[in-house]
């Protein structure tokens, strides 16, 4: 063998070895990561443990406890933890029995579940409704802001109202305007997030909601879509319309629980106003209800100056425009306005001309009126 040869053999050797010194490593790191992805199945295959309530606390290592579907049994308590009624625990869904005590202290962030905020609209920011206005400064904003003048003529203000009307006609702004005008708190909540997002917690929602109400006072608590909490039940089968049911029985113990000329009012708003339990609005509850409908020509008209004041208009005839909007919500006519300083921008213009309004109208004309709120809203 020459000496070239010994040299290539012992290259070969060393690469070999270098190589099974990477794959080596590969290895290890491989199996740790299979070790990770192992234990990650385990953790995932563990069912998730049901969040229950302690109703009675009973000898010999058994309570009575109450899961989120309102259903009470009597079950085995495996922790040593020292249980009292009411408290939150941590129980298997399959043999039911309390395996954890959850964190009693533990509320909920209200505040992170719900829009709480001083807003800033003011009456005239809302055109036409001009009874409407007025009606509801009698009846919400004058006793949150002179209660002595009710308590003199010895009547009780209701403590919330109703707002009906059709999408887009301006109940929220009305409702943050008295919010404003009063300097309370707006909390707002709607009816369909809580049925849906807090299964099992909603009637516990809505009591910290008015908890925080209480604590932030003045406060307008404003309830969005009450119809999908306080719709007329006809059967309650499933649970889901059980739950439905508690949230909406709290919601009732709670506008029977204040004053009627404490500093907490409630405005509730909805669409269909037809399909609502009429406990909501018996007397003592939200006894005023105030229908809230699309704008007449001279509402169309100040919506529209309202709407088009920051906008450089060019020979814009502002009667003629509101006339082809005929039938529109509000937020249907601020969308016309944003539509049309769109076209102006397109052009490469700075002024609005009317024909950016006629094409405006045309393609909100088009759009489902339902998608309004959440496009332009
Ligand atoms: P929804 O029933 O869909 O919740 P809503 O009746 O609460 O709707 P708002 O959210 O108050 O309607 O209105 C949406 C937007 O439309 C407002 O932010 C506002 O810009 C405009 N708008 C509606 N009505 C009026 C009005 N009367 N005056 C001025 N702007 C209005």
């Amino acid at each position: 063998m020459v000496d070239s040869d010994k040299k290539d053999i012992s290259d070969i050797m060393y690469e070999y070895q270098s190589s099974q010194d990477k794959l080596m490593e590969e290895n290890v790191a491989l199996r740790q990561t299979v070790n990770q992805l192992m234990e990650e199945v385990e953790r995932m295959k563990k069912p998730p443990l049901m969040v229950c309530e302690v109703r009675t606390v009973l000898p010999d290592k058994k309570a009575i406890i109450k899961i989120p579907n309102g259903n009470s049994f009597l079950v085995e308590v495996i922790t040593d933890e020292k249980l009292a009624s009411g408290d939150t625990i941590y129980v298997d869904q399959k043999f039911l029995t309390v395996l954890e005590k959850g964190d009693t202290q533990k509320k909920f962030e209200v505040e992170s579940f719900v829009i709480v905020e001083k807003p800033d609209i003011t009456w005239d920011m809302i055109g036409g409704l001009t009874d409407e206005k007025e009606r509801i400064r009698e009846v919400v904003e004058l006793p949150l802001l002179k209660p002595e003048l009710f308590e003199k003529v010895g009547i009780q203000p209701p403590k919330g109202i109703l707002l009906h009307g059709p999408p887009g006609t301006g109940k929220t702004m009305l409702a943050k305007a008295v919010a404003a005008e009063t300097n309370s708190t707006f909390i707002e909540i709607v009816g369909s997030e809580l049925v849906q997002k807090f299964i099992g917690e909603g009637a516990k929602l809505v009591k910290d909601i008015f908890d925080l109400a209480r604590e932030k006072a003045p406060a307008i608590v404003f309830i969005d879509e009450i119809d999908s909490l306080a719709a007329k039940r006809i059967e309650m089968g499933t649970s889901g319309e059980r739950e439905v049911q508690r949230t909406f029985m709290q919601l009732l113990a709670e506008i029977d629980g204040f004053n009627n000329l404490g500093d907490v009012k409630i405005i509730a708003a909805t669409n269909r106003a037809d399909i609502l339990d009429p406990a909501i609005t018996r007397p003592g509850r939200l006894e005023r209800s105030i229908e809230i409908g699309t704008p007449d020509a001279e509402g169309i008209t100040e919506i529209f100056n309202i709407h088009t004041q920051r906008m450089p208009l060019e020979k814009v005839n502002a009667a003629r425009i509101a006339g082809l909007m005929e039938g529109f919500s509000g937020a249907q006519i601020k969308a016309v306005c944003t539509e049309a300083g769109y076209h102006a921008i397109r052009d490469g213009r700075s002024k609005v001309f009317e024909s950016d309004f006629e094409s405006s109208i045309e393609r909100i004309r088009q759009v489902d009126d339902d998608s309004y709120p959440a496009m332009f809203g």
